[in-house]
């Protein structure tokens, strides 16, 4: 266990900018990136095609635990494997923002796919990104950020990205969804939204992509505890 304290997690709202910075991270220090809201999407998916009722914790549970999930990289894509078939794409679709976002606040969910990231981060040298990594994850991790932003620079962010991807959205629609997610995200019992205690919360509203990633690598490379007294 001793080595998660090596683990630099960052978690934060839809839209802060979390996953190019986490990606770019730890390409940069050379460490493995864990994108564990990509595993919430996983679930998801296998869970919408399995026709899993959102009610039926230990069925959700077990199913977690049965997952074939891989990370693989392609260049500077990670790619995100469910046995062998590709879903890195299937995942990325408002469907699956709002259905990881459900299946994500159940317990049994929640338990098994937490036990998943420790394991993944018992090595050490991992950018573990998603809403709880700094709370309950990776408590004991030496460097903890929460990122944040405008809901309306979030709302923003997700719009670009989304219309990059050939969607046909329109910016409210957008802002909406967000809004319902973080809500549902931050309203749940078990692992909700928040920033640990002991996190450095930065505000990206008015910072660039490299202004983010190059203070979390100063602070991450001065080896100290970026912790206030
Ligand atoms: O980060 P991303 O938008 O891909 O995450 C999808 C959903 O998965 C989030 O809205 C959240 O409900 C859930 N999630 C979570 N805990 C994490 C990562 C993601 O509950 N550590």
């Amino acid at each position: 266990m001793g080595m998660i304290r090596d683990v630099v997690a960052i978690d934060g709202p839809a839209g802060s900018g979390k996953s190019s910075v986490s990606r770019s991270v730890a390409g940069r220090l050379g460490y493995v990136y864990l994108d564990t809201g990509a595993m919430y999407r996983a679930v998801a998916l296998a869970a919408g095609r399995m026709g899993l009722d959102l009610e039926d914790g230990p069925g959700l549970g077990g199913l977690c635990r049965g997952l074939d999930l891989s990370f693989a990289t392609d260049g500077d894509h990670a790619r995100l494997f469910l046995g062998e078939e590709d879903i890195s794409d299937a995942i990325r679709t408002p469907e699956m923002d709002m259905l990881s976002s459900a299946v994500s606040a159940v317990p049994e969910v929640r338990q098994a796919m937490t036990g998943l990231q420790r394991r993944m981060g018992e090595t050490g040298k991992v950018v573990a990104e998603g809403r709880d990594m700094g709370t309950v994850v990776f408590p004991e991790a030496r460097h903890k950020f929460f990122l944040t932003a405008s809901p309306a620079v979030r709302a923003e962010r997700r719009y670009q990205e989304r219309v990059g991807r050939g969607e046909t959205v329109s910016l409210q629609r957008v802002a909406e969804e967000l809004k319902r997610r973080d809500r549902q995200d931050e309203s749940r019992a078990v692992a909700p939204l928040r920033a640990a205690e002991d996190a450095l919360v930065v505000d990206t509203t008015d910072l660039t992509l490299e202004q983010v990633i190059s203070f979390i690598i100063r602070t991450v490379g001065r080896g100290d505890d970026p912790r206030p007294e």
